[in-house]
């Protein structure tokens, strides 16, 4: 007899030992959205500095989104103008962003309950992209972690450059020659997925990079009003200019790394009008003109446009 609980204590103790070295991993985890991992899990090293405090999942704008774990809504909103779900798990908590959401406050949800629809926004190509987010308290943990055990997640590059370009190829273009192009020059990195010149990791290219030397004048792909004037540190100077349905499709085309621009917010430009010139302000390693084109909503290939 006592020697039979001896063991039992014995199993117990081996399996609550194991219990407690478990990381933050949830076996159970269910992928809030099909797509691929298009960009990872970087923390900042501070509060306060730019990083990634999350993973994107890539997928077609309106795709469901489902709860990754079992939780109760914790918040369903905007913040900073982008709509937000929380969802409480108990002692972590998950965040999915955009998403609109039809889900109240305090509503519980299983794993895989729908929570919501993807919304365009999160600043990803080819695609809409979802930002998940998993934190214990204050601290951000790398969201893989929920689906490690599962391998429902897939991960960069292969299957993500797959992903991007079936998300192409199901969306029709107006054709070439909609678009001129904005400074003459090759093509120097296309649109898709590239290993990113300053950090190294694959990520994806939202536009066309197109060789200029500094100070080359930037000419409007087309007529349009200009929608977009501000600076980033990623971007630099960056323009937008909306063209308004073109072909059947609403094109706004936006130019990156200007030394700078001679139009501004409500501008009314022609077509090859003098926007601004090249420069490399911004995450450029030199003069070159970042040259990205939505339509309909969806970042697109801007050589096809061309
Ligand atoms: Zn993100
Ligand atoms: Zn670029």
């Amino acid at each position: 007899m006592a020697k039979h609980h001896l063991i039992l204590i014995l199993i117990l103790s081996v399996a609550l030992s194991a219990l407690a070295a478990t990381p933050a991993r949830a076996a159970d985890g269910v992928a809030p959205v099909p797509g691929p991992i298009v960009r990872g899990f970087d923390p900042p090293d501070q509060d306060w500095s730019a990083g990634h405090r999350g993973v994107d999942l890539l997928a077609d704008p309106g795709t469901v989104v489902v709860a990754a774990l079992p939780g109760t809504v914790r918040f369903a909103g905007s913040v900073a103008g982008r709509p937000v779900v929380v969802i409480d798990h108990g002692t972590t908590r998950t965040t999915y962003e955009p998403v609109a959401t039809t889900r109240t406050v305090g509503e519980p949800v299983a794993a895989g309950d729908s929570i919501g629809a993807l919304q365009s926004g999160h600043g990803c190509a080819g695609g809409a992209c979802l930002h998940l987010g998993w934190l214990r308290g204050d601290r951000y943990l790398d969201p893989v972690g929920l689906f490690a055990d599962t391998g429902g997640i897939r991960l960069l590059p292969a299957d993500a450059e797959a992903a991007v370009r079936d998300l192409l190829a199901r969306r029709t273009a107006t054709g070439s020659g909609v678009l001129a192009a904005p400074v003459p020059g090759r093509i120097g990195s296309g649109f898709g997925m590239r290993l990113h010149p300053i950090f190294h990791t694959w990520r994806m290219h939202s536009g066309v990079d197109i060789g200029a030397a500094c100070g080359t004048p930037i000419r409007a792909a087309a007529a349009g009003v200009v929608v977009a004037h501000s600076f980033d540190s990623a971007s630099g100077n960056r323009l937008g200019i909306d063209h308004g349905v073109i072909g059947g499709q609403h094109l706004i085309t936006y130019y990156l790394h200007a030394r700078g621009y001679s139009v501004t917010i409500g501008t009314r430009v022609q077509a090859g009008e003098v926007v601004g010139s090249v420069g490399s302000t911004g995450w450029s390693t030199g003069c070159h003109l970042h040259f990205s084109v939505w339509a309909n909503g969806a970042l697109v290939d801007p050589q096809r446009y061309l």
